[in-house]
């Protein structure tokens, strides 16, 4: 799969991790946020390493739609509503920070990343979210004087809206591949396709498996890989869920003055891009839950065919992103167990702001230095938002435990070719991928995660994970985490032989 942004990929040479290797600090995870964790460390000439599963920026950071806006739908009003005020303005301020950060290191370091100035604007049809932007025009009007309610007809036609001007846009990967540059050029140590497999605790610190065979000893982890992988310890599984989101670019003739947010279901935006294409995302939905792609897609491509019915479709992409149950994201100590581990993750898809935000957080909590942290890994979040917390939990019983017990028996020569079914086989349940007339490839029906059933992606010949995003390619080789191993085989069956 590609996105509008992989043709701006610069592929550096990066080393894998060879031999067993020692340093005081080290970053598993090289997207935005591991590689401004790496920036603001080598800035204040900290010693450590950084390592990838893959290449750097490869991950979720290849697949943004790249806004970067402090008008997050409508979290204020959710942080208001669950943890009060005073948090959801501290969100706010924070997010304002992100913005002028990521804008001050374009400028100092000259990035050429087609920086562009534009309003993001929410809006809405309907009365209920008309009552939420109020309210958070009153959560944020004394700190950011410079947003106003507003109407449109053309081309987006909404009665209700809240522009929130001095927003922008870029070009994420032009952004990262010179933050990578800087990096490189400054000689710090970046391992590419070095997947963190373990992580075991020491008496002085850590020692983490690398590709199940080298070990990196250090004092001090930030681990930037998304969904955090070491279990169960905090019970992250409980806080944090994975939700997938899609984006299509287009041709068109259509002007967009700005990015326009819809707070109506299903949930969409609009996102310039050139002076040729725009951008639409949106229609996310829990990882696991059985929605089918294409229709997901077809749900964006109505909307662009309501903006331009000439519209041509250029690129479709799909990832995923870490949603915490209370909308604030984790960055800091991983638990009371294991402090040393820094945590960074549970963006909401507002990873930009909330990346620098993190990344100078946790440089300061390197540094011995106080922080005003209302993101700690350590606060409480359990049904602090009810209805959240309550999917959450039907979500895992059912991966877990119901998708397993009404596993019907299947004949294999029943499965089409391609196509992967989960199957009871010889009393086991198992995932069979049929690879043409008589192949079959059976594996475990068990993630190595959590041990939670998967299903069938059957758009991109993937298996997924129905509890915590995990992905698996059609051989069981783990692709996306928070697995870190890959998927038991069962047996490669081969039934012309058998006869
Ligand atoms: C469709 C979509 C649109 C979005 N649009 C926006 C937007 O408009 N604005 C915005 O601000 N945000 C947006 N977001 C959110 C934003 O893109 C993400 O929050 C952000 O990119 C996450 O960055 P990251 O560095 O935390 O994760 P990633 O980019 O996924 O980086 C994690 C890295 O860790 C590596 N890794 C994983 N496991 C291991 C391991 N065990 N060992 C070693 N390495 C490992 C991976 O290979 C990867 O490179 C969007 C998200 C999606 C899905």
């Amino acid at each position: 799969m590609i996105s509008i942004w992989t043709k701006d990929y610069i592929d550096y040479k990066l080393p894998i991790v060879n031999k067993d290797i020692e340093t005081p600090i080290l970053i598993i995870g090289g997207g935005i946020s591991g590689l401004m964790c790496a920036y603001f460390l080598m800035k204040e000439k900290q010693d450590f390493i950084l390592i990838d599963r893959n290449k750097l920026a490869c991950g979720v950071s290849m697949y943004t739609t790249a806004q970067v806006s402090v008008a997050h739908g409508p979290i204020y009003e959710e942080i208001s509503k669950t943890l009060g005020k005073n948090k959801a303005k501290k969100h706010f301020i924070n997010q304002l920070e992100g913005l002028n950060l990521i804008r001050q290191i374009i400028k100092e370091e000259k990035i050429d990343c087609d920086y562009k100035e534009e309003s993001t604007i929410l809006y809405t049809h309907e009365e209920k979210n008309m009552k939420i932007l109020e309210k958070q025009y009153d959560i944020i009007k004394t700190i950011y004087p410079k947003i106003f309610f507003i109407n449109e007809n053309k081309p987006i036609n909404f009665p209700y809206g809240l522009e929130f001007t001095n927003q922008f846009i870029f070009n994420p990967m032009k952004y990262m591949m010179k933050i990578a540059d800087i990096l490189i050029k400054n000689q710090i140590p970046l391992y590419e396709n070095s997947t963190a497999t373990k992580i075991i605790k020491e008496e002085h610190g850590y020692k983490v498996i690398v590709n199940n065979e080298y070990s990196i000893t250090t004092p001090k982890i930030i681990m930037t890989c998304q969904y955090p992988f070491l279990n169960p310890d905090n019970l992250y599984f409980a806080k944090l869920y994975q939700s997938k989101s899609y984006a299509i670019s287009f041709k068109t003739n259509v002007k967009l003055r700005a990015n326009y947010v819809s707070l109506d279901a299903p949930y969409y935006y609009f996102r310039t891009y050139d002076h040729k294409h725009l951008i639409i995302g949106g229609c996310d939905h829990y990882t696991g839950s059985n929605k089918n792609i294409e229709e997901c897609y077809d749900t964006l491509i109505k909307k662009i065919k309501v903006l331009d019915p000439n519209a041509e479709i250029i690129h479709k992409w799909y990832a995923e992103d870490c949603i915490s149950t209370d909308s604030l994201p984790f960055i800091g100590h991983y638990s009371n167990n294991n402090p040393n581990i820094l945590l960074v993750t549970g963006f909401q898809k507002w990873g930009f702001t909330n990346s620098h935000i993190a990344a100078k957080k946790i440089t300061d909590i390197i540094l011995d230095k106080k922080v005003d942290n209302i993101y700690s890994p350590h606060r409480v979040t359990l049904f602090k938002n009810i209805k959240s917390t309550f999917r959450m939990i039907i979500h895992s019983i059912n991966g877990l435990i119901l998708s397993k017990i009404f596993v019907k028996k299947y004949n294999l020569n029943d499965i089409e070719i391609g196509s992967g079914k989960i199957i009871k086989y010889n009393n086991l349940n198992v995932l069979a991928y049929r690879e043409n007339k008589n192949k079959f490839i059976l594996l475990k029906n068990k993630c190595p995660h959590m041990g939670c059933s998967l299903i069938w992606n059957n758009a991109d010949k993937l298996w997924e994970c129905k509890c915590h995003g995990s992905i698996f390619d059609k051989y069981g080789k783990v692709i996306y985490g928070p697995s870190t191993q890959n998927l038991e085989v069962i047996e490669y069956k081969d039934i012309k032989k058998e006869e």
